[in-house]
């Protein structure tokens, strides 16, 4: 048994029984035999399907986000849009059943048709910052091109995916077309890398985890997509609108107490309009409402464990810390939102991804700088740029070395836009119109005349 314990309270609240390798085995080789009819089913029936399962999420809505904000301690309003992303992924993908095309290429003697088929069963390893959204954005593109899955939510965060999995049997998704099965990284996901009837792996989590990952599919050269980590840079020229640019930046970072791959935890400030930015931000930073997150006010909850706390806790003990906001004592890991003035580009919290409530500032005089120290990570996930002059924007736009970047906003997501990092942040994109080829093969047949 594996207990979890609330982010909160620090108390533990409940028990999950987590699979072994005999029981990740059974529930592959489950999926396996149910691809062999879910890959028949007609195209308007999976989108059926698939719109069902979204019409009973919508159905839960508020006993997955109430769920979500126990078991992660997110806000209740974030947890409400999570399981809404799920919803709504459901139903974009249920469009791409009848749309998956194959292509008629004019040969001389005889027809060429290609094919695009499914790649049989697909495991979907989840990460504990957004369980919700993330199962979504690999179970839903790959269900609806006729894969089936095998989802392992984080150690951490089981709850919400969990229940997940029972609403699609309440949705008539068919037996073992997606399962979910709480277990170890390094037993059920591990065996997602090595078993040969798990044909494509999509990884959502650390860098580090993500390259081992990588590793052990070239084995079978087995598909894999990586969704990893960022150090993301918000780029403020003098010429924006500085309230803004300031009003913007927490939601930026803060947002889920800094826990997201795309947080800007790099402010860059053009040096000119240093003093007026960080005069706006102070109060916005101490304003922020970090409370009890089923609070309906609440903006910011605690962090996911003791242990993710202390390791922030360090990057802030390195830091010089100047605006700090401020954080309950309810028993459980809290922090409060703090901006740090960088002192060098090798300050660990400049360079780390420090995935908690600290942003580090520093400045910059010009464009090519801006851009340079945005570039100087290994990460290149998201970002933002912050300018009224609309060719700077996209100078600046195509010098960043990122998967995505928000003009004149912080706002980094939408599941109809496509989502992914350059560098060590990934390899592949989710979410958008091209996901479900992601989960396909293309079969070429040339038939002589
Ligand atoms: P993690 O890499 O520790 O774990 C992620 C998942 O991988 C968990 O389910 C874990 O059980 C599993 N895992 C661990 N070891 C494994 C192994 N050897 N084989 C197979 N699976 C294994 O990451 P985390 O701490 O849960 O999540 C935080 C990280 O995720 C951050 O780096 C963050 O940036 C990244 N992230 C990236 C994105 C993105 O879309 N790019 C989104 C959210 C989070």
């Amino acid at each position: 048994m594996h207990t979890l314990i609330s982010p909160v309270t620090g108390d533990a609240f409940a028990e999950v029984e987590l699979a072994g390798p005999v029981e990740t085995d059974a529930a592959i080789e489950r999926a396996h035999a149910a691809f062999a009819s879910w890959r028949q089913v007609a195209p308007g029936e999976r989108a059926r399907l698939l719109r069902a399962f979204a019409a009973v999420v919508d159905e839960h809505l508020e006993e997955l986000a109430q769920l979500e904000v126990r078991n992660a301690g997110h806000t209740i309003g974030n947890a409400r849009w999570e399981a809404g992303n799920v919803r709504d992924v459901l139903n974009y993908y249920s469009a791409t059943p009848e749309r998956l095309f194959g292509r008629q290429i004019p040969v001389p003697g005889g027809v060429d048709i290609t094919f695009r088929e499914p790649l049989g069963v697909v495991g979907v390893i989840v990460p504990w910052n957004f369980p919700m959204p993330i199962a979504g954005w690999g179970f839903a593109p790959a269900l609806a091109a006729g894969n089936t899955v095998v989802l392992k939510p984080a150690e951490l965060t089981p709850l919400t995916a969990m229940r997940l999995g029972e609403l699609a049997v309440v949705a008539g998704i068919p037996e073992g077309v997606f399962t979910v099965l709480p277990g170890a990284g390094n037993v059920v996901g591990e065996r997602f890398v090595t078993h040969p009837l798990v044909r494509k792996v999509c990884f959502t989590g650390s860098t580090a985890v993500g390259k081992r990952i990588m590793a052990g599919c070239a084995d079978q050269v087995k598909r894999v997509t990586l969704e990893l980590g960022g150090k993301n840079s918000n780029i403020i020229f003098a010429d924006a609108d500085i309230a803004a640019a300031a009003a913007a930046a927490p939601y930026g970072v803060f947002d889920n107490a800094g826990q997201d791959c795309c947080a800007r935890s790099r402010i860059l400030v053009q040096r000119s309009a240093y003093d007026e930015f960080m005069s706006l931000l102070e109060p916005a930073v101490r304003g922020i409402k970090v409370m009890d997150p089923s609070h309906e006010q609440a903006e910011m909850g605690p962090l996911i464990s003791a242990a993710h706390r202390d390791k922030v806790q360090s990057y802030v003990d390195g830091a010089n810390v100047v605006i700090r906001g401020e954080a309950p004592d309810l028993g459980g890991f809290w922090l409060p939102a703090m901006v740090a003035e960088a002192a060098s580009v090798d300050e660990p919290a400049w360079q780390d991804e420090v995935f908690g409530p600290l942003v580090s500032v520093m400045t910059f005089e010009d464009e090519d700088e801006a851009v340079a120290l945005a570039n100087r990570t290994d990460y290149g996930l998201s970002g933002s740029i912050f300018t009224t002059d609309l060719g700077r924007a996209l100078r600046v736009a195509l010098g960043v070395e990122s998967g995505n970047l928000s003009v004149n906003s912080n706002s980094a997501v939408r599941y109809w836009t496509p989502f992914g990092g350059f560098k060590q942040s990934g390899l592949g994109r989710e979410l958008g119109p091209d996901a479900p080829d992601g989960f396909t093969e293309v079969k070429n047949v040339f038939f002589s005349h």
